[in-house]
Parts: C-alpha cells; sequence; structure tokens
C-alpha cells in the first residue's frame, strides 16, 4: 500500500525536487487530476501549496513537502492531493515508521532509535503501541505446552512471571506480580476452554507453581524443570566446595575457587586439562570427590531412557546419599523425592525451561540497556514484540 519513502523520491522527476539549503530538500508530486471527494465533481482545480516538515529519517536531511491542495468548483470545499508515501496527519513517511517499529525487536533502548531518528521517545511508543495494538490479537490465548517462570523485574512488583509457549517457542505473556492473587487473577482471566487446553506445564520446583497448576489448569502435567533440579545438586556440591575451601590455606585457596567450574561441569565434557585439574581438587578432600560423585548420579537421572530405569536410577542415588552422610545432598534427594513424579513427566516428555532461559537472558539485556522501565505495559508489550518476532527468532536461530 504505501511504498518505501527513499524509491519514492529516487523515481521523483528531478523537476519536482530542489535543494532549498545544503541539508534541505523541497518536493512536490507532479500534478494529477483529483475528482472531488466531497461530492465527485471533476471540477477541480490547484487551490495553493502548504509545506510540511517530514521528519523521522536516520540521515542527516531534512525533507519538505509541498503538499498541493484543490478546490472544488461544485461544493467549494478543499483537499488535499492523495499521496503513496504518508498517511494523514502524520509527519513521518510510512516506511520510516515501518524501520522505527523493526528497531525496536532488537533489545536497546527506545531513546537510542528516537535520537537516530531525530523524533521524541515519545513519538517513538506512540507509533510503536499503534503498530503493536494491530496485529497482536492473539497474544492472549494458553498453548497445549506452557511453561511458568519468574523472574526479577524492575518495573512495578519485584518478580514477574513469564508465560511461555514451548511448543511454539514464543512468549504468551507476562504477568506483573507474583503475588498471590494477580497471578490467580490473570491465569483464571484466560477461559476456561483455553485452561482445559492446556495439557503439560514446565515448572521450577515451587511448590507455589504447582498448586496454581493444580487448580486452574484442570488438564495439565506438570513437568518439573530438568535445569532446575541439577541445580539444585551443583548448589549441594558447591556449598561442600566452599566448606573445603575455607579450610585451605589462602595461596590454594584462590585455585580451588577458580577451579569451580570444572566440578560442577558434566564429567564426560571435561577437556584432559580439567580432568587433571578436577583430580587436584579431589587429592584435598574425600567428602568433595563423593559430593562429586553423587552429582554426576543425580545428573544421569536425566538419562534415564523409561520409568522402570528412572526408578532403578533414583533407588541407587537415594542408597547413596544414605550411605555418604552429606546433609545439602540429603537435602537435594528430599526434594526430588517430593518432585519425582514431575521430574519423570519432564524426562519423559522432554519438556524443560531451556527456551525461557534464553528469552529471561533476552529481558535481563534489554532491562540492562534501558535502565529499567517505569511503565509495566509499555515493558510487557516490548518484551512481547522482541520474543515474539520472527525475523529475530529466526536469526537467534541460525545463530544457535
Ligand atoms: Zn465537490
Amino acid at each position: 500500500m504505501y511504498e518505501n519513502f527513499t524509491m519514492f523520491l529516487l523515481k521523483l522527476p528531478e523537476s519536482c525536487k530542489k535543494f532549498v539549503a545544503s541539508d534541505c530538500i523541497e518536493f512536490h508530486l507532479p500534478r494529477k487530476h483529483h475528482d472531488c471527494p466531497f461530492c465527485g465533481s471533476p471540477y477541480t482545480y490547484v487551490h495553493d501549496y502548504r509545506k510540511q516538515n517530514l521528519c523521522g529519517f536516520a540521515a542527516e536531511i531534512k525533507y519538505i513537502y509541498k503538499r498541493r491542495r484543490y478546490r472544488c468548483q461544485d461544493c467549494g470545499k478543499t483537499f488535499s492531493e492523495s499521496n503513496s508515501f504518508i498517511e494523514r496527519y502524520q509527519q513521518i513517511p510510512c516506511s520510516e515508521i515501518e524501520h522505527i517499529i523493526q528497531e525496536l525487536a532488537d533489545p536497546v533502548p527506545s531513546s537510542l532509535i528516537a535520537h537516530r531518528h531525530g523524533i521524541s521517545t515519545t513519538t517513538v511508543m506512540r507509533h510503536f503501541a499503534r503498530a503493536t495494538k494491530e496485529g497482536t490479537a492473539s497474544e492472549s490465548s494458553l498453548s497445549v505446552v506452557i511453561s511458568l517462570d519468574e523472574f526479577r523485574g524492575n518495573a512495578g512488583a519485584k518478580f514477574q512471571v513469564v508465560v511461555n509457549d514451548l511448543q511454539h517457542r514464543k512468549c504468551c505473556d507476562i504477568i506483573d506480580d507474583r503475588s498471590t492473587v494477580t497471578l490467580y487473577d490473570k491465569i483464571r482471566n484466560y477461559t476456561l476452554a483455553d485452561r482445559a487446553n492446556v495439557e503439560l506445564v514446565s515448572i521450577d520446583l515451587s511448590p507455589f507453581f504447582r498448586k496454581l497448576v493444580e487448580e486452574c489448569l484442570p488438564n495439565a502435567q506438570i513437568a518439573a524443570d530438568k535445569f532446575h533440579a541439577v541445580r539444585l545438586a551443583n548448589d549441594a556440591l558447591d556449598s561442600i566446595r566452599k566448606e573445603v575451601q575455607a579450610g585451605l590455606d589462602p595461596s590454594q585457596r584462590k585455585w580451588f575457587k577458580n577451579a569451580r567450574r570444572t566440578l560442577l561441569k558434566r564429567e564426560q565434557k571435561l577437556t584432559p586439562k580439567e580432568h587433571i585439574n578436577l583430580s587436584r581438587m579431589f587429592s584435598f578432600s574425600e567428602k568433595l570427590t563423593r559430593a562429586h560423585a553423587l552429582k554426576e548420579e543425580y545428573c544421569r537421572l536425566f538419562d534415564s531412557i523409561d520409568r522402570k530405569d528412572f526408578a532403578a536410577r533414583l533407588h541407587q542415588f537415594r542408597q547413596h546419599v544414605h550411605d555418604a552422610g552429606l546433609v545439602p545432598f540429603a537435602r537435594v534427594l528430599k526434594t526430588t523425592e517430593q518432585w519425582k513424579e514431575e521430574i519423570w513427566t519432564g524426562i519423559e516428555t522432554g519438556y524443560n525451561n531451556g527456551f525461557t532461559e534464553g528469552c529471561n537472558n533476552t529481558i535481563k539485556v534489554l532491562k540492562r540497556v534501558c535502565y529499567g522501565f517505569r511503565n509495566f505495559e509499555n515493558f510487557r508489550r516490548r518484551i512481547l514484540y522482541i520474543l515474539n518476532n520472527e525475523a529475530r527468532k529466526s536469526r537467534r536461530t541460525k545463530a544457535a
């Protein structure tokens, strides 16, 4: 419908454009017959010209559009000529508005985009609100497989909850508050049919989310996220590392601290050099050696091929935790027992919060570069736009 402004200008006959200053081009359209839009009369004549300053360009050049106006001989009304590059009452050509909207799909401050185009942030956000209101009605429905995850926000409430569609890898919603009242309210705002449609929800090991799913999503199975579960075992191992480290003399302490990554990494992924470092760490403490073996065994739970295999591996792990007598791992075991059904569902279905973690990183980047958002609605709209932007998503997939 509307054409690219640069192309339009290139195609415009030379006689229609002139430089009025070294950085300013004035132009008008070739004269064309216009019927009166009010009474349909063909008897119209040029009434006057109105100069309109165009803005929103990334280049350091100004454009003045000499808009031709006609008057109708029959009804006496005046009207503007039709054009292909700018909407009525706008100062920014349509193609430039499109550029601005596209630039907002990257996590950069809107003030930077505003500056680049020589317009105010308010103008940028006004066009953004208008553009996103137009094509995003499908945003507010749940999908068959979703994840719930919280992240630390700095707009409005402290924590926000992200609802993602794991099948289509998109973000369904961001809820501005983790408080029970808000969250239940927002989830129950979805129709019952929509909620009944949800078959699987991936969550971290949070009793609060579990209760929410059980009470609001009648047909949903729960999958406990494997990354959160593994983190429990890693935290247990790391607490033992700190204990051992505290008993070392300062010269060794620093090396020990640096070797932390090696300790937490899956053993099968270690490089030969890291293997040597790991053995060296073990030589400091037998307890740490035992804890590391438990962590590795815990990770192998997630390689289970079927339910029976999972039960057998968990049984083994239980035995070894009892034998090892390490309090942090006793706690890991306790949590795992409480979540074993959900953990198995996660393994069986292969769904986890990996996609969600990626989204949370993008959110963090946006918040960092934008120094926080004061207005949650703006923040929410922007995040949904960035996360669900097709062009950006395909770029990300290619990079991975
Ligand atoms: Zn008329």
